[in-house]
């Protein structure tokens, strides 16, 4: 057997050692026992290479595998770091070892194994560990299934909603919903990725505690090797502080309703759409009755809380789209789009009477005057403004506490 083996090894040996797979055998039958080796087993693990040939005592390393087997009769398979003394460097190695032959009383005659330098594979995965974590703290990042069910979640996006992983995961992301995100955004968002296109947008969601986040989304589905849409990953940007900036310049502070400036620009924006898609939309000018006496009489600070309250009727009383603003004082301006003056009187004699009935607690029976216009073909802006506010004036003068309407 041992000219055998002598004969076997030499062999193989010719391969083996230009293959890049160091290999080696224990003569468990030796005492003490004797290993053999390739020259790359050699080299790499500073073994003395006599005729590759030494007692197994000189490398203690597989004294542990050699246990495994003896004990288990299994094979052996491990991966294990390796300092190399001389460029002070780790590398890894992965190592599988078996039994080649036994005796006929079950005692181990032959171990062998191969031994692979897999240091690259272990520094590329830990250099990919590391991308994603980095990833995963600092990229608000999700992926849903193709119901919409949330199926991931990075640690950014635990950090900006408030949740924890196991929170969020297995829910939908309406979750997160604001009330003030209207549900006709999510239907858009929802044909248009489910029709295998990205979709991107602004959205105003609520954290876990209640207050409220804006991120920039953008959703990319992710296909199968058939084409079909497997899931779709998320990629958001919190934007919170830019929309807190952005609000500031277009609300007014006392009433956050819209301010002057922003009404301008909703105006003109209502002029060219519905210039060039033949539409119409009325306008509302409103203001409030005898203010003056309000503040004589209370102060300012009453009379302020008072343009807070009716800016809340205001909001509550009209529709998402209608825009409201403050146009000066206590004068409000709101644009109806896709409404003819028919409409914007409605809306108007609607709103009149929640003012007039609505308790201001300190001050009974505050009232408000009205005036409506509606967008005609040429209009400019002071076009429009000019015939609501001949109509409010007429509202004044007949009385106040009522709604007239200009064409
Ligand atoms: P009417 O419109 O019915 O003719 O009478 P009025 O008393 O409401 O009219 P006027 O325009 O003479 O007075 C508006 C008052 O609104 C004058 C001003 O002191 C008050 N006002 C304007 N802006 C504010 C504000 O921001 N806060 C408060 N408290 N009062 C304001
Ligand atoms: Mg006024
Ligand atoms: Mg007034």
């Amino acid at each position: 057997m041992k000219n055998l083996l002598e004969a076997y090894l030499n062999n193989i040996e010719q391969i083996l050692n230009f293959s890049d797979i160091a290999w080696w055998l224990i003569d468990c039958k030796n005492d003490p026992e004797h290993f053999y080796c390739n020259k790359l087993m050699s080299v790499n693990f500073n073994l003395p290479n006599d005729k590759n040939k030494h007692p197994i005592n000189s490398c203690d390393f597989f004294d542990d595998f050699k246990d495994c087997l003896k004990s288990k009769d299994t094979e052996y398979s491990k991966i294990f770091p390796f300092l190399e003394k001389k460029r002070n460097e780790i590398k890894y190695f992965s190592s599988r070892a078996k039994i080649l032959k036994k005796d006929d009383d079950g005692n181990i005659e032959y171990i062998y194994g191969f031994i692979e330098n897999i240091t690259k594979e272990v520094n590329n995965k830990n250099s990919v560990n590391e991308y994603v974590d980095i990833i995963d703290k600092n990229v608000i990042i999700s992926t849903t299934d193709t119901r919409g069910i949330i199926t991931n979640i990075s640690t950014a996006y635990c950090h900006i909603t408030g949740y924890k992983k196991n929170e969020l995961i297995g829910k939908k992301h309406s979750v997160l919903k604001h009330p003030d995100t209207p549900r006709t955004l999510y239907r858009d968002m929802w044909k248009t990725v489910t029709s295998g296109k990205r979709w991107d947008g602004e959205i105003k969601n609520l954290r876990k505690d209640g207050s409220e986040f804006w991120i920039k989304l953008l959703i990319s589905p992710t296909f199968d090797e058939f084409g079909n849409i497997k899931c779709y990953t998320t990629i958001n940007q919190d934007i919170t502080d830019k929309k807190i900036i952005e609000n500031l310049s277009i609300k007014d502070t006392l009433t956050n309703v819209f301010n002057r400036r922003q009404l301008d620009n909703l105006l003109e924006k209502e002029i060219s759409y519905a210039q060039r898609y033949n539409t119409e939309f009325s306008l509302i000018i409103l203001d409030v009755d005898h203010f003056k006496n309000i503040n004589d009489q209370f102060g300012h600070l009453i009379g302020d809380k008072i343009l807070v309250e009716i800016s809340n009727i205001l909001k509550q009383h009209t529709r998402k789209v209608d825009h409201i603003g403050r146009w000066g004082g206590e004068e409000f301006l709101i644009i109806c789009p896709n409404s003819n003056l028919n409409v914007g009187e409605n809306v108007a004699l609607k709103l009149k009477s929640h003012i007039e009935k609505h308790d201001f607690k300190i001050f009974k029976n505050i009232t408000a005057s009205f005036g409506i216009s509606q967008y005609k073909k040429g209009d400019n802006i002071d076009d429009i403004l000019n015939r609501a506010d001949n109509a409010l004036y007429k509202s004044k003068n007949n009385g106040r506490n009522q709604v007239n309407t200009l064409i």
